[in-house]
């Protein structure tokens, strides 16, 4: 029964809208994937109607008996499928997460090192439209124009030269394994302090299939809607706490011993208010999904349909950045086909395949334009699709991208999408 739907019909029609795009299209972006029932349920509960500033058992509010419960369990969950000491579960999102992290280890006009946007990394890593690029002076390191891979001799001499205070490693659209024991040997090199950004494959971490930044890192951040399929937001964790080396102080307290006290302060109330209970509860119910052998099972099957339609789209001659992938994202240059990111974007959103555009490493059009377009698995796998339907994916892919405008094509492409979308159900119960 729907009470929006008496209610405010316009919305309801609206919500309605989106349910059925995403149970009558493929959805390929590498970002996104489907939550569980269970997840919507938390997530679109009473929870959110309760104001818990500060933490379990040090709160600002009355009322918190039952929140306080959800967020120690969504904190100790974290910590199992990490493998980590230290967890804060309250950043409303990946990019608050990255905000208190770099706040909390290095201080405005400071130096750090980041992945090029146009070279896999994100918005936070240092771009000038960022706070990230406005508050520090970060520095770019690329990936090899060679290999595709993150050039260590630049990361290396670009360290030795700019002695960054923090090097963050990771990003959105980077297809191997982020490579953290190498990044420590260059942080340690110059005393640097290295943050890993999991946003992408934490899904893929929690389950052993990608190396964990864990020994090698002195703070991690993520988001949890991602390859880990919770809810909208961000996490921060630590593998080990440690002693608060600056002396620095925390808001309150006054002096503080640890640095996840730091982060703690950092967060809340450093750059959040209220947390968002009813999200952080259905972090704690995604976490308690993420521990169970059928996830584990799911995240095999993401890698091993991106490596299937990987193989597909080389077979093709499209030319993959770094050749291939290790995870869930592989990102194509469609220079050598003629169309640019957006156009095949555009075509394939006519056909029901939902992908985005993407700069590719060393890419001489605009981030509107694009050369190229991200494709990920983690949604499409939580439907249940395998191999076969991988290499029909990347064929029906093929077709457009290669007549992109002949709209007959792409009618009966985006027919056959349904089809396909039909034998593998999403969310049939929120219609009945
Ligand atoms: C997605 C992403 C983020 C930010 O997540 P939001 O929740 O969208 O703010 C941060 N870093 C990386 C590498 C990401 O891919």
């Amino acid at each position: 029964m729907s009470f929006l739907k008496k209610t405010d019909s316009k919305l309801f029609e609206i919500l309605q809208k989106e349910s059925r795009r995403e149970q009558t299209t493929l959805e390929l972006i590498a970002s996104e994937n489907f939550t569980s029932y269970s997840v919507l349920e938390m997530a679109g509960g009473v929870m959110t109607n309760k104001y818990a500033e500060g933490y379990p058992g040090k709160r600002y509010y009355g009322g918190c008996e039952a929140v306080d419960e959800a967020e120690n369990i969504a904190r100790d969950r974290a910590k199992i499928l990490f493998s980590a000491e230290y967890a804060n579960v309250q950043p409303h999102s990946g990019s608050q997460a990255n905000m208190a992290a770099l706040m909390t280890f290095v201080d405005v006009g400071d130096t750090v090192m980041g992945l090029d946007l146009a070279h896999g990394g994100h918005l936070t890593h240092g771009s000038p439209v960022n706070f990230s690029g406005k508050l520090y002076n970060f520095v770019s390191y690329h990936v090899h124009p060679k290999t595709g891979r993150v050039d260590f001799d630049e990361v290396l001499s670009l360290a030795r030269k700019h002695k960054p205070k923090l090097i963050i490693c990771g990003g959105s659209a980077y297809p191997r394994f982020i490579e953290f024991e190498q990044f420590r040997e260059v942080a340690d090199e110059v005393g640097a302090f290295l943050m890993a950004d999991i946003a992408h494959p934490s899904g893929l971490v929690a389950t052993g299939l990608h190396p964990s930044p864990m020994p090698f890192c002195d703070i991690i951040t993520t988001t949890t809607h991602k390859t880990l399929r919770g809810p909208r937001g961000g996490m921060i964790l630590m593998g080990k706490d440690r002693e608060n080396p600056w002396g620095k102080v925390a808001p309150k307290s006054g002096r503080v011993k640890n640095i996840s006290e730091l982060i703690d302060s950092t967060v809340m109330p450093g750059i959040q208010g209220g947390p968002l209970m009813h999200i952080i509860a259905a972090k704690a119910v995604a976490f308690g999904e993420a521990l169970t052998s059928e996830f584990r099972d799911y995240t095999e099957h993401v890698v091993e349909n991106a490596k299937t339609m990987a193989e597909e789209f080389l077979k093709k001659d499209y030319a993959l950045v770094s050749g291939g992938t290790d995870t869930h994202v592989m990102l194509i240059d469609l220079t050598n086909k003629g169309i640019t990111g957006k156009k095949a974007e555009n075509a394939l959103e006519r056909a029901g395949i939902t992908v985005n555009k993407n700069m590719v490493p060393f890419d001489q059009k605009s981030p509107f334009i694009t050369s190229g377009i991200r494709i990920g698995t983690p949604a499409i796998t939580t439907r249940g699709m395998g191999k076969e339907e991988m290499k029909l994916i990347a064929n029906l892919i093929d077709q457009v991208i290669l007549d992109p405008e002949n709209e007959t094509l792409t009618a009966s492409i985006k027919e056959h999408v349904h089809q396909i979308c039909k034998s593998f159900s999403l969310y049939e119960e929120l219609d009945s």
